[in-house]
């Protein structure tokens, strides 16, 4: 168990927020979704960083991965498993993928709204930049 300063269960207040990832997900702005369910919507990354760069998205507005609890782990696992069938759709789940998740300015989040980044499609070199 990996202690945290943050408690997600004492979290009880709801922010309320709308990002352009909720209006995709409700279909009132236009994505390339191929995949959506009751839990998730995935959609491909309007300016894609690799051949294939899709978006994993949470129907539930959860702003980052501070904001997880402990309710949304089974959500949070949902996302695994739907990287793995889109993976097998694209047909690179045995050349490999990246899945990578920004939380706040460090990690340059832009959009506050959880989200997991698939890429595939080329070697994707180094995992950071060294600098
Ligand atoms: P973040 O930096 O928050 O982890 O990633 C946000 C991602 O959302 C970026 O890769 C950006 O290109 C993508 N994005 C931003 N706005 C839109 C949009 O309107 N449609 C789609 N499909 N992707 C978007």
């Amino acid at each position: 168990m990996v202690e945290t300063t943050a408690d997600p269960v004492a979290q009880d207040e709801e922010e309320t927020m709308t990002t352009i990832f909720s209006k995709i997900i409700a279909g009132e702005i236009q994505a390339d979704i191929v995949y959506q369910d009751d839990q998730v919507t995935a959609f491909r990354d309007i300016e894609p960083q690799a051949p294939i760069h899709i978006l994993i998205v949470t129907n539930k507005e959860i702003p980052t991965v501070n904001d997880i609890r402990i309710d949304d782990e089974q959500l949070v696992g949902h996302m695994f498993t739907v990287a793995q069938q889109i993976a097998l759709r694209e047909g690179i789940a045995e050349d490999g993928y990246r899945l990578l998740v920004n939380c706040n300015k460090n990690a340059g989040q832009e959009i506050f709204h959880m989200h997991m980044h698939f890429f595939a499609g080329r070697p994707l070199g180094p995992m950071l930049v060294r600098k």
